[in-house]
Formats: C-alpha cells, structure tokens, sequence
C-alpha cells in the first residue's frame, strides 16, 4: 500500500525534504492512510508505518479540546470543494509534548469513488505560541493599565489591593493573586488581600524568612517561580494556598522607597503556569502598588503636617476648627452642649525674652501633656500658635461642668515647670465658651473659638491666671463691636471724623510748644464718640489704616494753618498716635512721606507717638518701620510708658525722641512715695538716653509741682487744656492765650527765655 501510494507523488524526494507532512487519508474520523510523508515522524514521533497501520491513530493525538473543531470538515460535503478552509489544532507528540497543526486539504474522489484528502500538515507551534505569548501580554498589560488607572483615582490602599487581586486574578490561567504586607517585626509576612474566608480559616502569614517563597522574594528582591509545589524542595507551601489549590506560583516584591512593602504572588491551578515572560507583569503591577502605597504614604505625612503643630505634635487651629465643628454638628442632633477653652499662658514673652526661644520651646512642649492629663481620653488639646492652646469638650452636661474643667486645667500649672535645671511657675489665662445647639442657638467653630478669645482677653485684663466664662454681656459686647465696624466703614466718607488736640506745655515756661491730635468720631446717634470707643475695633478690622491716613493728613493741614497764624513764633509740633498694628503696617513709612510731600509739613513738625506694647511685640517689621521713619526726619515718641514691659535699658535700641510717662504715675504723684521714685527714676534715665520726657494726664498743682521738681520736661492734661477742637486753638492763638499763665518759679525757670527758643535736646547736649 505503502509502496503504491508513493507511486503517486513522482517527486516524492523533495517532498520529504519540505519541512511539513504532507498526506493522503480516507474521509473520516477513523479513514485510512494512504500516504504520509516521512517528516511525521521528526514532528509527532510516530513513522509513516504506525499510521498507515492505525486508522485511528490520528484522531486519537488531537487534544480533545480541539478535537470537534477539527473533525467538523469530516464530512462529504467538503467533496471537490476547492477552497476549504484549513483547521488549527493541537496534538499531542509521542513524548506527549503539545504541538500546534495547521492543517490544509481538499477533498476528492478517488477512481474508485471514494473521498481522499489530500492535505498538508504544518506545524505551527512556533507562530501558535507567539501568538498566545502574545494576547497573555495584551491582557496582563491591559490589567497594569486599569489598574494604574484605579491607583490614581483611589488612593485607599485596602480598596486598590483588593481591586489588584481581583483585576490579576481573572487573567487565564491565574487562580489567585495574593498581597502580603511585612509585619513591624519584619519576620512575618501578614496577608491583606487575595483569599477568601473559607482560605484564611488555615492562616493569613507567612514567614518573612527564605523558606517561604514570598519571604526569599523579599528578602533577595528576585521574582521566584515556584513551577510545581509537589516537586518544589526550596520552600514549603503556605497553608492558606494549598488550600485553595494552587500547583505552581510566581513571586515578586512590592519594593518602597525606604523599606519594602511586601510581596505580590500569583498562583495557578496547572503546572509550570509561570515562566520568566510573566515576571515583567507582576512587577509592574507590584510597582503600581509600591507607587500608590507611597503616594498615600506622603498624602497621609502631609495631612499630618498641616493639620498638626510641628513643636508640640498637637493638632493645630486648622485641625481644631475641623474636630469643633464635627462636633457642633453632632450636638445640634445630640442637643448636648461643647465647650471649649482658649488658654493663653502668662508672660510667656518674659520666659522666652530671658531664657531664650529654646527655653520658651521647652516650656510648650511640657505645657502639652500636662493640658491631655487632666482631660477625659475624647478631649481634643491643640495648640493655636504662640502659646495659645484650644481644647474642646464635647458632650458637656452644663457650663458649670465647663467651667470646672478650666479648673482643673488651671490646676495643671500648680506644679512648677523644670527648665534649665530651675523651677518656673507658669500660670495660663482661660477663657471658656459653650455652645447649647439645643437652644435653638446656631454657631460655627469659628465663631465659638472668638467667644473664648474674648472671654480669655478678659480673664487677662482682669489680672491674669484665672478663668473667665462668656456669658450674656460679653456676647452683646461682641455683637456691639459688629455694629460698630459695620458703622464705622462708611465713617470716613460721611465725613464724620473729627479731631481734637490737646496742647503740649514746657513745663519751666508755660509755653505751648506742640499739640496731640486726638480722634473723635460724631456718631449719628450715640453722639461724639472717644477713640475707647472705636479705636479698638478700627485695629481689629483693619481699619486704623485709613483712619491713620486720614488723621495724619488732617493733623499736618491743621498745624501748617497755625504756623501761618503766628509765623514769628516757633513752629508748634503736632503729634498723631499710631496704633500697633499701624507701625507693624510695611507701607507706614511710605505713606507718612507721602503725606508730608502733599502737605508740604517739615518732617521734624511731625511727631508720631507710638504705645509701648509694639516695643514688647518686637516684631521685625515693626522694628523696620520705626527705622524708616526715623528717615524721614520725623520725630518718635514712646507713649504710655510704664504700661508695658519694656525696660530702660531697650529703649537705646530704638530710635526714639522722647518718652511720655503714662497718666497712671503722674496721678500718683505727690500721693504715693514709690510711685514717684519710679517717675524720678524713669526721668534720671531719660535723660542719661537724651530723651525729653513728657508726662500726661497732669490734673493738679501737687503733680505739675512734683514734675518740675523732677526736672520734667513737657507735660499735657487737664491742668492746662483738655483736648480741644480746632477753632478753639486758632481763638486762644489769635489771642494770644494759648501759653499757661501761671507757672510756678522754679530751678529752670531763670533761662526761661533762652530755653523756649531752643528744642530741649540741645540744652543737654551743651
Ligand atoms: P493717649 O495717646 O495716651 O492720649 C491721651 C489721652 O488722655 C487722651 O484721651 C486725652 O484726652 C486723655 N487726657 C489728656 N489729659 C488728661 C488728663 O489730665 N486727665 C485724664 N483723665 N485724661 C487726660 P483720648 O483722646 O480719649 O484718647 C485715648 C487714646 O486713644 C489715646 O491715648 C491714644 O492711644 C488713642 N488715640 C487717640 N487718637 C488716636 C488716633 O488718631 N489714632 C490712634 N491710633 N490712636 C488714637
Ligand atoms: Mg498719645
Ligand atoms: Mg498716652
């Protein structure tokens, strides 16, 4: 049979030799060969021979698998037609290795009638497996791509780990994909995502060390193929993925930036599922985790910096006013009132100017955990800034509970403060607000936390270390001060600023060598209002700033009329206040000189009286703005001297002229000895500064006495003028009636003549 058949295929030697099998078989599943060319044997194992006598051998190799796709051309109908199309199957070989068949043939009668195929066999292993390298790629690239995307728009870690087990685990041939995470140890390596309930009931770790897969993928960070766990010596198989039966995995670390996170692995049903095609995939999966898992990491370390206070480790303002108003929101359900504490310590400014800021740093890192100490465990303490601390109560009973609180807050600075080896006392100032939402009442953290700030201001002006509630009246007050900055907006342009000025006397003459101007606001209904009035909230909303402007340009028009009222006389100075927030204002310099340049007021006319508080504050651009002005030419005053805590010894650092002794000392005098040592004293150093010396508030004959006795310069107050408006002035200098009269004769009062021609500085000087 065999001999014949070669018969029919004259070239039958280069048929041998084209790398393909070429054949002639009877129709069907088990029909006849009638030829098959040698390279059978070098591609399926089996000879010409061992088909030629076994019908049904071929049919017996395709995998089953393929097995009806490629008997489905078996039929008659494919009889004579010349296009059939050709089939791809796998057989198996004799070893039982997998090749891919491409196989070709047309049906036709033979002499006899009976259907031949005449076909050729190819085998397209090479390009079938390609092809199938091919789309595993595509579909693992695919996977990477979705689950960059998902990383990007989730960063919850437990949701993307989830969604890569899930997205890995659905790719051919993958049963399962696990996530392990190292434990803080870093011994163990503890599962997060990939088995499900009835797997993890036999364990969720595995050992971090070498003799797990995972652990020998983390620990020398080269994938691991395991390709058959019942052959595999170097490992033992963990519990929870025999269980799901797995045959063969592929391992590969989640690296970080710092520490590795863990290991990615995959597991298969089948044998040698995984080869080194795959690793480029699951690293890059594990690489899309590592990066996400560092992102959240960052997040998470900068949320924690912005909402917490870098000295203290406290959630900051930012975080408080968050936590506050959670809490408000819960209550207005609850209906149970919150409260909360503003402290503020007490000359903290003094530890930090005389132990220095590391001292001042030491002490609010201790302040902290004294403050949680004696707080209930869901008590929130923050720290505000500087040494201002919130702390909220949520679920108070009443405000007396509250208040209690503060108490025993207060209490936590009965205890002295170890710094530099000596013992400080500490006290805090604490103001206590609380919200009852129930009462219909609605409020905002903001809100709340500025009741406390007001209640604390008055538990400092009310002397200090204690506890103030905001109650009733201190809420109108606030809500007073609203109605005020509201009015008080529109104040400039109506036109309803006035000033006032109150002469400044040579205390050895009598003569009136300057004027303070004093605002005033001619309020529609409540009448003429003093800068107690309104001063204070024209600070705190900003708008000192045009008022300042506007006094400045007002007191320099006002004071060049009076110059021209009496031109042979000495030019009168005119002195303006400047609020602190004024001086820390970097456009102050600029704006004075520009007021000067479009009034045409010599700048040593002008005196700008600045309160002592700014000094204390010592803040660099306050600093900056009294050097500026002292470019100017214009002349500084320190007012209100004695009210702060600025020493003597300071005050040659700045560029002052002259200091005013505030009203609080000259009322004492003549009363109390110790309050006029400290006049005398302060008018001693003065003078050893080169500073003239001015005392306010002069009301009687005993004061202005003890002053001249004390070699005071200047003095303003009752005793010669109160503030008076301007068509008064310019009456009394047209009159000539300005200079008090009788002053007494006194120990300057022999040069009297040379000295009021002259500005004080010189007289020292010479
Ligand atoms: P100050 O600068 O210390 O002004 C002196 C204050 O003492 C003035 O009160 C004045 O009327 C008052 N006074 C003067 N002599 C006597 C006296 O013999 N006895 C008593 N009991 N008081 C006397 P005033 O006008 O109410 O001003 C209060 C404060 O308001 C000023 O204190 C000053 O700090 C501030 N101020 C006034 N005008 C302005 C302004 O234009 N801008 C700014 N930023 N602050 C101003
Ligand atoms: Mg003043
Ligand atoms: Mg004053």
């Amino acid at each position: 049979m065999h001999e014949s058949t070669e018969q029919n295929w004259p070239e039958g030697r280069i048929v041998d030799r084209l790398p393909v099998i070429v054949y002639a078989s009877e129709l069907g599943e088990n029909g006849r060969w009638r030829y098959i060319s040698p390279q059978v044997e070098e591609i399926l194992g089996f000879t010409p021979e061992e088909f030629l006598a076994d019908p049904g051998l071929w049919a017996r190799l395709v995998h089953p698998d393929d097995r009806l796709r490629a008997l489905a051309v078996e039929s008659r109908d494919a009889l004579g037609n010349r296009d059939t199309r050709p089939v791809e199957y796998r057989m198996y070989t004799k070893e039982g290795r997998v090749v891919w068949m491409l196989d070709e043939a047309v049906l036709e009668a033979d002499a006899h009638g009976i259907p031949v195929w005449h076909g050729v066999l190819y085998d397209i292993s090479e390009r079938k497996t390609a092809e199938i390298d091919l789309q595993r790629s595509l579909a693992q690239q695919a996977v990477v791509a979705r689950l960059g995307e998902r990383a990007l728009k989730n960063g919850d870690p437990e949701a993307l780990m989830r969604d890569a087990v899930n997205l890995i685990g659905e790719l051919d041939g993958v049963e399962f994909a696990c996530i392990w995470e190292v434990g803080r140890d870093g011994r163990r390596l503890n599962l997060r995502a990939g088995l499900d309930d009835t797997a993890l009931a036999s364990g969720r770790r595995v050992s971090a060390g070498r003799e797990s897969h995972a652990g020998a993928a983390l620990d020398s960070g080269v994938p691991i193929i395991v390709g058959d766990w019942s052959e595999d010596e170097r490992f033992s198989m963990p519990p929870a993925v025999r269980a799901l039966g797995a045959t063969s995995s592929l391992a590969v670390i989640i690296d970080g930036k710092d520490r590795p996170f863990g290991v990615l692995d995959v597991h298969s049903a089948e044998p040698r599922r995984f080869d080194p095609k795959d690793v480029p995939f699951l690293e890059a999966s594990a690489n899309v985790l590592a990066d996400a898992f560092e992102r959240h990491a960052a997040d998470r370390a900068l949320r924690h910096r912005v909402l917490h206070d870098a000295l203290t480790g406290l959630p900051n303002r930012l975080s408080f006013v968050d936590s506050l108003d959670d809490a408000l929101g819960r209550a207005s359900v609850s209906g149970s009132p919150v409260g909360i504490l503003f402290l503020d310590l007490d000359h903290f400014k003094l530890i930090n100017d005389s132990l220095g800021h590391h001292a001042g740093d030491a002490l609010l890192r201790a302040v902290a955990p004294r403050l949680r100490a004696h707080l209930r465990p869901g008590d929130i303490v923050a720290r505000f800034g500087g040494d201002e601390f919130g702390i909220l109560i949520d679920r108070l009973a009443d405000d007396a509970e509250a208040v209690a609180i503060a108490e025993r807050v207060a209490a936590a600075f009965a205890q002295p403060f170890s710094m530099q080896g000596v013992d400080h006392f500490v006290n805090a100032s604490i103001g206590i607000a609380v919200a009852r939402l129930a009462s219909g009442q609605s409020t905002n953290a903001e809100l709340l936390i500025r009741d406390a700030d007001a209640a604390m201001y008055r538990a400092k002006e009310s002397g200090r270390n204690r506890t103030v509630l905001f109650d009733a009246e201190m809420r109108a007050t606030a809500a007073r001060r609203l109605e005020t900055e509201r009015e008080l907006r529109g104040a400039i342009d109506r036109d309803e600023l006035e000033l006032r000025y109150q002469p400044i006397v040579n205390l050895r003459t009598g003569e009136v060598t300057g004027l303070e101007a004093l605002v005033r606001w001619r309020h529609r209904e409540r009448g003429l209002l003093d800068p107690a009035d309104f001063v204070g909230v024209a600070e705190d909303s900003g708008l000192i700033e045009p008022i300042g402007r506007w006094v400045q340009e007002r007191a320099a028009r006002q004071i060049l009329e009076w110059h021209e009222l009496r031109p042979d006389d000495r030019p009168l100075d005119v002195a303006v206040n400047l609020s602190a927030r004024q001086v820390a204002h970097r456009g102050l310099a600029a704006n004075v000189a520009e007021i000067l340049a479009r009034t045409g007021l010599d700048p040593v006319h002008l005196r700008l009286e600045i309160t002592e508080t700014v000094l204390v504050e010592e803040s660099a651009s306050a600093i900056a703005s009294l050097e500026a002005l002292n470019e100017l030419g214009v002349r500084l005053v320190l007012d209100d001297f004695g009210t702060g805590y600025s020493s003597l010894a300071y005050l040659n650092r700045y560029p002052f002229h002259a200091l005013k002794i505030d009203r609080s000392f000259v009322d004492t005098l003549g009363v109390e000895q110790e309050g006029t040592a400290i006049v005398e004293a302060v008018i001693g150093m003065a003078r050893a500064l080169s500073l003239d010396v001015i005392a306010e508030g002069i009301e009687n004959d005993v004061q202005l006495a003890e002053l001249r006795r004390l070699e005071c310069d200047y003095g303003q107050g009752h005793l010669f003028h109160e503030a008076l408006r301007p068509e008064e002035i310019s009456r009394m200098i047209a009159a000539g009636s300005l200079d008090y009269g009788p002053v007494p004769a006194g120990p300057a009062s022999a040069d009297a003549a040379r000295i009021t021609s002259r500005p004080q500085r010189s007289r020292k000087v010479e």
